[in-house]
């Protein structure tokens, strides 16, 4: 994890934001996951209790966070922008759980801007971001499908946000609060085969003793124990193959 912050603080990349530090930060390539949090959820202390013990100069990065007029250019205290970074995905965290931050990544949301699941049979169900803890610094973004209920890696540049600017909760606050885009389960479920047949369930678990393991030369008797009884004809054409190969 170390380096996701100084990465997303080099002065180096444009700043083509509305002229705030936000404005700044929302635009820097790999933060296109997070959205705005408004000024005035900024201004009231109570969305901020307890923050202030988590991150260090706090006083001086959410003075950064709400600069209306941030200057990349003229500034080079890399140590403030680590914190305001870290405190704003902080509050981030916080803003998504609300209606209104619900509002704003359902917008994102829509537009397609968190990818999709990965998984041939969830159809291009489209994914939401989700940390694995809440604690800022302990892993990356995942993203969350509410198809199969399953989270992969992000296949976009976000990867390498902090996964605690989404927090753990924040795809089931989302489905909560807006239930009619909960989608069907997936009816499909890919089935193993070899050779057209379905393979015993036996046969895609892994070895428990090495005895177990099919050697080169496979005899008939372990590949009928790995095979089940559903693919009798496919054992037996394994297994003459395999006698063929050993001339018996
Ligand atoms: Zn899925």
């Amino acid at each position: 994890m170390s380096g996701t912050f100084s990465s997303q603080s080099t002065s180096s990349r444009m700043s083509m934001g509305d002229g705030s530090w936000i404005g700044w930060f929302l635009n820097l390539q790999g933060n296109e996951f997070l959205c705005r949090v408004p000024f005035d959820y900024l201004e009231d202390k109570f969305n901020l209790t307890g923050l202030e013990n988590n991150v260090p100069n706090y006083t001086q990065a959410l003075d950064l966070i709400m600069d209306p007029e941030f200057d990349n250019n003229c500034w080079d205290n890399s140590m403030d922008s680590q914190s305001a970074e870290q405190l704003y995905g902080m509050i981030h965290a916080r803003y998504i759980l609300t209606p209104r931050g619900v509002d704003d990544m359902l917008l994102k949301y829509e537009r397609g801007e968190f990818g999709s699941c990965p998984r041939v049979y969830c159809k291009g169900q489209r994914v939401l971001p989700v940390g694995l803890t809440d604690l800022i610094g302990q892993s990356h973004v995942k993203v969350y499908c509410p198809r199969c209920h399953d989270i992969f890696q992000p296949r976009s540049r976000c990867a390498l946000l902090d996964g605690a600017m989404f927090g753990s909760s924040f795809p089931h606050m989302f489905l909560m609060q807006l239930p009619a885009l909960r989608p069907q389960p997936p009816k499909e479920k890919y089935v193993a085969r070899l050779y057209g047949f379905q393979l015993h369930k036996k046969a895609l678990m892994p070895s428990d003793s090495p005895e177990r393991k099919i050697p080169s030369s496979a005899s008939t008797t372990t590949t009928a124990s790995v095979m089940g009884n559903s693919s009798k004809s496919l054992t037996s054409s394994v297994a003459s193959r395999s006698m063929r190969r050993l001339n018996l």
